[in-house]
Order: C-alpha cells, then sequence, then structure tokens
C-alpha cells in the first residue's frame, strides 16, 4: 500500500532522514519506535504530503504522491501537535474538517455522530474544545482525521498528553479499525505501546531504520534470549562488577540487568552468585523487551 524508497529529508545542514526505505502492506498495524528526534514526525510529514522529500520516492498503492492528489484523499493524519480551532466546540470544529474533506448535509451529520459516538465525546459536542482535557482533544483529532474514511491512518505519537483512560481507549479505537481493515501507522517512542498495539515494527533513528520487522522478528537480532535482573545493593554489586566481562550490565531503579554476551552460558552466571554466596531467589530471568533491541541496535537507549 505505502512505499518509501530512499528516502532523504533534510532541514538546512541537518539530514532528518537519510535513506530511508520500508514498505507497508494494506491491513498493517505499522510502529515506527524512536526517541526524541529521531525523524517520525518528518517521515509522516512526508508521506501526508505536507513536505516533499529531497531524495526518494513515495509511493501509495504504486502512485507517486506527488502527482496524484486522490492518492492523499486515501490518507487520514493525527498530527503530533493537536489541531483544533480551541475557541469553537466539537461539532463545529468537526464540520470545518468535514467539509475541508468535501464533505456535506446528512453524511458529514453522520459521520459526526458516529466518530463522537465512538470516541465518547457526544454529550461534551457543544462544549468549546478549550475547555476539555488533553485526552478529549486527541481523541477529537482523531476523529477529525478520519471523517473521510482514508484508508491509511497516520498517527504520529498520539498519546503525548494523554491520560491512561484515554490512552486506553484511543488504542481501542485504533484497534478496532485496524480490525476492519484500516491501515495504520503509529510513531512512538514508547515500547510499550509498539509491543501493544503494532503486527510490525520500525526502529528509527538519527533518520535511518537499521531493523524492522515483526516483535519476534526484531527480537531475534539481539545476541542473547534472556537478561537476568537482581537486585541493587551492597551484596550484588560484586556481583556485577565480576559480569562486566561477561556481558552488558546496566543499572535500573533499584535493580541490575545483566545481558549475557553471545556464548556466555547460564551455568557460569549460577556458579559465580554461589561462589559469592548470593541465594538464586535473588535472581529473575526474562525475555528481553524491545528496549535492548533498541540499545543493541543503536546504542542509546529510547529515552535519550
Ligand atoms: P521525531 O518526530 O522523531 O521527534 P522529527 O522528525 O520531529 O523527529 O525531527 C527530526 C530532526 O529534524 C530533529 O533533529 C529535529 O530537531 C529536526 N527538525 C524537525 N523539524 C524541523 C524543522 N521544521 N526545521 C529544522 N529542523 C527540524
Amino acid at each position: 500500500m505505502l512505499e518509501l524508497e530512499n528516502v532523504i529529508k533534510r532541514y538546512g545542514s541537518l539530514t532528518a532522514l537519510d535513506g530511508v526505505s520500508l514498505k507497508i502492506e494494506a491491513g498493517e498495524f505499522f510502529g515506527l519506535l524512536g526517541p526524541n528526534g529521531a525523524g517520525k514526525s518528518t517521515l509522516m510529514s512526508l508521506v501526508a504530503g505536507l513536505r516533499s522529500p529531497d531524495a526518494g520516492h513515495i509511493t501509495v498503492n504504486r502512485q507517486a504522491l506527488s502527482n496524484r492528489p486522490e492518492a492523499r484523499a486515501a490518507l487520514g493524519l493525527v498530527p503530533q501537535h493537536i489541531a483544533l480551532y480551541p475557541k469553537l466546540n466539537a461539532d463545529q470544529n468537526l464540520r470545518i474538517f468535514g467539509q475541508l474533506y468535501g464533505l456535506r448535509g446528512s453524511v458529514l451529520r453522520d459521520r459526526i455522530d458516529e466518530g463522537l459516538e465512538a470516541m465518547q465525546l457526544t454529550d461534551r459536542r457543544r462544549d468549546p474544545v478549550q475547555n476539555f482535557s488533553g485526552g478529549m482533544q486527541r481523541r477529537l483529532n482523531i476523529v477529525a482525521a478520519l471523517l473521510h474514511r482514508p484508508k491509511l491512518l497516520l498517527c504520529d505519537e498520539p498519546t503525548a498528553g494523554v491520560d491512561p483512560q484515554s490512552r486506553n481507549a484511543i488504542f481501542e479505537f485504533l484497534e478496532k479499525l485496524n480490525r476492519e481493515g484500516l491501515t495504520v501507522i503509529y510513531s512512538t517512542h514508547y515500547m510499550e505501546e509498539a509491543t501493544r498495539l503494532c503486527s510490525r515494527i520500525g526502529i528509527i533513528d538519527h533518520g535511518k531504520v537499521p531493523a524492522l520487522g515483526t516483535l519476534d522478528e526484531l527480537l531475534l537480532k539481539l545476541p542473547f534470549e534472556e537478561e537476568i535482573r537482581f537486585p541493587l545493593d551492597d551484596s550484588t554489586t560484586p556481583l556485577a562488577a565480576r559480569l562486566a566481562s561477561c556481558g552488558a550490565v546496566e543499572e535500573g531503579e533499584g535493580h541490575f540487568r545483566f545481558r549475557p554476551q553471545p556464548g556466555y552460558k547460564l551455568s557460569s552466571f549460577y556458579q559465580l552468585t554461589e561462589s559469592l554466596g548470593l541465594p538464586a531467589r535473588l535472581f529473575t530471568s526474562q525475555r528481553p523487551t524491545l528496549e535492548a533491541v533498541f540499545l543493541h541496535l543503536t546504542g542509546r537507549t529510547l529515552r535519550e
């Protein structure tokens, strides 16, 4: 449905997208996972046709985006920054967006009703948007992006500034639309969101996409299959120091995390802990997360 080929975008001397290629099939829930400044919004704005790439090609259903205004009609964008008229009420906002898409009369009225209902905003439809919480504004922005029934929805960090209740409502709504056939591209710097929502994930950092695949495929990129956690205290500090030569040891809040290097035998780990007199109950091993994949591929964490 959507293909990017070697796309480059510069802002002056800064290269925001540095040769990005990816393909997204109809019906996918595709995640773009990367920290702030990685290039997620830039990619979304190029796909939405708001900016043009400096090099490379973007095609929607094999048609170049630049030559086909109809291709853009198949897209809906939920921008990172809320784009609503604050003094107007929810209804008036949706009416304006709907009319921009060429919708009129009963079709527009029905779609507004359906959207407000789906995002649980019906009883607030006559309230000025400036009185809405961040989560409600975001939900309204999503309704606005869907009025013209796009086939592909671009959601650029749609949970920024959103309360947990609205976040869940947004997740469930997007999941339902995706089950009904909507293709979604969802950018986030939260690995939990990418893990929960996305059937495939592209890791993005410094304008490049170094890896892309299902969660399982991405986890296979790691040289280790599990990581071991243990409490951080005086008794375990010597162990952490000894493990530094056998893999990566990171300090978290109140715990250490050990990721063995390739070929390291866990039996050696348990021999070491025993020799230091540390009981087995201190250690939990767990399947690594996307965060570990990100660190492995980019050398930094998602929060950096
Ligand atoms: P993300 O959405 O992942 O946070 P962005 O696409 O917003 O990343 O930004 C990528 C890089 O491009 C960052 O270094 C950012 O500062 C820069 N950038 C984004 N928009 C502009 C702009 N309009 N002018 C100049 N630099 C920009």
